[in-house]
Formats: C-alpha cells, structure tokens, sequence
C-alpha cells in the first residue's frame, strides 16, 4: 500500500532529476489542495491554473510563498480576481487582453508578467496569435507607448496531441524560432525576454531538447490515485 503524497513526491522527484536547467510548473488544476500541499511540502513553489476563481480560491488557503502561474485562456472580466497575486500569465492572446491586464496591474500598483501564447499545432481547439498578429500587439500604439503595468518575458505554445514527434518537435522548434526572431527584433536590450514556456506531460522532453525554459506538468506528477 501506498500513501498518496508519497508518489507525487516520487514523480516530482523524478521529473526534477531529469530537468535541472528548466523550471517545473505544477499544473494543479481540478486538483484538490492536499494534493498540492502534499507537493509544496516537497519543495515546489511553482504551480500552474487555467480558471481564474478556482485559482483565486485557492490562492486564498494556501501558503503565500507559491509562484502561481495562469496557464488557461483567460477572459477580460476576469483579470481582476488573479492581478494581485498572478506571478506570470502564460496566455496572452490578444491586445484587449494585455490592456486589461495592464489596467488591473495599475490598480494594484505592480507589473504584471505576461506570455504571448502562440498557435503552433494542427488541431482547431488550441488558443493563440500567429507572428502576424504578435507583431501587430508589439507595434501598436497601445503597446508601445501606454502599457506600463504589463511586461513581455517570452512566448509560450501547446504542441499537438500526437505520437508524432517529428511534428511535436518541428512544433516546438518553430516556436523556439518566433522567440528568437521576437526578441531580436523587439526585445534585444531586454535581458528579461527570455521564457520559452513549452512542453507538458506527453512532450515536455522534447520541448527541452528543443529549448524550453518552463514546463507546465500535470498528469504525471497526479495521475497515480493510489489509495492508503
Ligand atoms: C492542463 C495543461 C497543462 C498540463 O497538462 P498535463 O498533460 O496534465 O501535463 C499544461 N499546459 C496547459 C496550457 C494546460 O491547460
């Protein structure tokens, strides 16, 4: 028989070992808070949502030294329930959105971090901008000369759901293009442009081969439901 949090510990373990150099989000989403006390007690401070009032719940009970990362599409109206805590929001999708995000960071008086979320699969479902339209938020009047409670620190994409890892890799190393083509042309002075968030649990090796800097893990830090 085995406890619960002893395996997450276990697969946290795991997966650290063979990530040194690239930081682990949690993604803690749907998950109990036991569950994620039972990986903060092993060290973890990074963990990932995608809804904004199951993330601010949480936030509320749970030790206030966590790095909480949003990693879902995320509508305007809701900013307000993570801008005075969010450490990082991954999925940036349009200008409306950083402007509400930045609105919200000045009511709460600090720079909020941000991700552009680019599309990079095959599939319909997936949410982000093409470089186009990354290019038409960089150069807009409203990017450049009033956002002041909003910073870019790179890009973030979701490979497709497939077996094929010549198409999981070609993916990842086109967004690893965009990002260097992004930060040369907008951020080169900037040292802090320099996340490559990519890669979950059935790709994030991959997404390391190919130059991820974040990966966001959730089923195989929680999937085993062993029961005492
Ligand atoms: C759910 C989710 C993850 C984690 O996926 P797993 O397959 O459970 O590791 C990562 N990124 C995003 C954007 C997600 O929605």
């Amino acid at each position: 028989m085995q406890h619960r949090s002893t395996t997450i510990h276990e697969n946290i373990a795991r997966i650290t070992a063979i990530i040194p150099h690239v930081k682990l989000i949690v993604v803690s989403k749907q998950r109990p808070i036991e569950d994620i006390q039972a990986a903060y007690s092993c060290g973890q401070r990074r963990f990932g949502e995608n809804k904004a009032l199951e993330l601010a719940d949480k936030y509320k009970v749970l030790p206030k030294d966590i790095e909480w990362h949003f990693i879902g599409h995320l509508q305007t109206n809701k900013v307000k329930h993570i801008a005075p805590f969010i450490s990082l929001i991954h999925s940036v999708d349009s200008l409306k959105l950083m402007e509400a995000i930045d609105r919200e960071g000045l009511k709460n008086n600090r720079v909020i971090d941000c991700l552009l979320q680019f599309y990079i699969a095959k599939e319909e479902t997936k949410f982000g901008l093409d470089e186009t339209e990354a290019i038409e938020i960089l150069e807009s009047e409203s990017y450049k000369n009033h956002l002041r409670h909003t910073r870019i620190i790179g890009v973030m994409g979701m490979a497709t759901f497939t077996d094929d890892v010549k198409e999981i890799k070609r993916e990842f190393a086109t967004l690893k293009k965009i990002f260097e083509r992004i930060r040369q042309k907008y951020f080169s002075t900037a040292p802090f442009f320099r996340e490559l968030s990519m890669g979950m649990s059935a790709d994030y090796q991959h997404a390391i081969t190919e130059g991820s800097t974040m990966v966001r893990i959730g089923t195989d830090i929680f999937k085993r439901d062993y029961i005492v």
